[in-house]
């Protein structure tokens, strides 16, 4: 049945199986979208609102996504058969996460209509592979040595010295699967702790960087790339805390942001999102990493922009025009981790005009997991800041 519909959609547009070129995909068709977390449930919400339909695919019954689908399938990501089911309920495919593996992509490459393409995937959700795809394309990346063996480690730390970060290769977020290498004597038990050895591991020198910031960029099937402002992010525990927008970084350093951005997406063929996350110092930006979705730090975007990442993303696997990414107000985006969901309903009547609640429908709130976000409207970054300081929410 997959193999059919690659001829002819069912809102009767030609799709050609693993073809990235030129298939609109029109409002009324279903959009498929693999994994069913807070990402999903906002391409979906957005989505809907034009006009699309909706089916998920999650491993939970009443996923965050899974609630606001037209057909929720629960099963295992890896499910060939059940993504299968969910390729042949849907027009075009997406994914929310890069956990989705290599073979599966591969076969739902060929099966169904997935315009984002295994490549970019594949590349972001290595390390090693991204490294390399980002060098080739003669991006800025921090000096860095693949780490297969403890010899290699020992070598590796000699060329680039200590502080340095080791990271496993694969399955990293929030911090976790990275150890950072002060003195000598901790490089043997960073290299236990993230299984050296059994696992592909990376060191990365230390970079004493200024700010951390990120831009994503969009592009559609027909080569048309526009990124949303840059955002300056600050994480706590490893997590991301708050997005800046406007960025409090000079102009050349923003330019330079949106030039890498934009260079990057066209580089590496993106189809849809690719959130890009930076270090900047003084002079330099570094690119850290990669992802090829929409991303937390784009969340400001939802109240902030003319266009949100979400439906950017839609409008770019759709192959509709991209629309206009401009910044209507200063904001500030901070996260609501499950520790802050009870405070932040005890103060709900606080939430005034200019603070957007959004909320991601998960009903365990558990410590550091993320359950909401506020957008904070305001005439500039630091106004925001006060109001969320005087929420009395996140003061440590
Ligand atoms: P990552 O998972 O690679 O985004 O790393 C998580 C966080 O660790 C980053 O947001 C930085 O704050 C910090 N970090 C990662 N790599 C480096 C590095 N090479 N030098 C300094 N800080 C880093």
């Amino acid at each position: 049945m997959t193999m059919d519909r690659g001829i002819m959609s069912k809102t009767g547009v030609a799709v050609r199986p693993g073809s990235t070129t030129g298939a609109i995909i029109r409002p009324g068709s279903t959009i498929g979208i693999l994994g069913g977390g807070q990402l999903g449930r906002m391409i979906a919400l957005k989505a809907r609102e034009m006009g699309y339909r909706i089916a998920s695919l999650d491993p939970a019954a009443d996923s965050p996504c899974g609630q606001v689908a037209d057909k929720e399938f629960v099963d295992a990501l890896d499910n060939l058969e059940t993504a299968r089911q969910l390729a042949a309920a849907a027009d075009v495919l997406t994914y929310e996460f890069e956990n989705v593996s290599d073979e599966m992509v591969k076969i739902l490459e060929q099966e169904a209509y997935l315009p984002q393409g295994g490549k970019v995937l594949q590349q972001t959700r290595h390390r090693i592979r991204e490294k390399m795809a980002l060098e080739a394309a003669e991006i800025p990346v921090a000096p860095w040595r693949p780490v297969r063996s403890a010899a290699d480690l020992t070598q590796a730390v000699a060329e680039l010295g200590l502080p340095a970060v080791l990271k496993t290769a694969t399955g990293g977020y929030d911090g976790k699967g990275q150890y950072v290498m002060r003195q000598e004597s901790d490089v043997e038990q960073a290299w236990k702790s993230l299984g050296g050895g059994a696992v592909e591991l990376v060191l990365e020198a230390w970079v004493s960087f200024d700010k951390e910031i990120s831009v994503i960029a969009a592009r559609n099937p027909n080569g048309e790339v526009r990124t949303f402002p840059t955002a300056e992010n600050i994480h706590r525990d490893n997590i991301l805390h708050m997005s800046f927008v406007p960025a409090r970084i000079p102009a050349e350093a923003d330019q330079a942001a949106q030039e890498l951005a934009q260079k990057i997406a066209a580089e590496l063929d993106v189809v849809g999102l690719i959130a890009v996350e930076m270090f900047w110092q003084e002079g330099r930006i570094l690119v850290n990493e990669l992802a090829p979705r929409p991303h937390n730090s784009g969340h400001y975007t939802m109240d902030a922009c003319v266009t949100s990442q979400f439906e950017q993303h839609v409008r770019a696997i759709c192959n509709l025009p991209l629309g206009d990414t401009k910044l209507l107000t200063p904001v500030v985006m901070v996260n609501i981790l499950g520790e802050h969901v009870q405070p932040v309903l005890d103060k709900a009547h606080l939430l005034n005009g200019g603070i957007k609640l959004h909320l991601y429908g998960k009903a365990e709130a558990r410590e550091k997991r993320k359950m909401g976000h506020l957008n904070v409207l305001a005439p500039s970054v630091e106004d925001a800041l006060k109001t969320i300081e005087r929420l009395e929410i996140w003061s440590r």
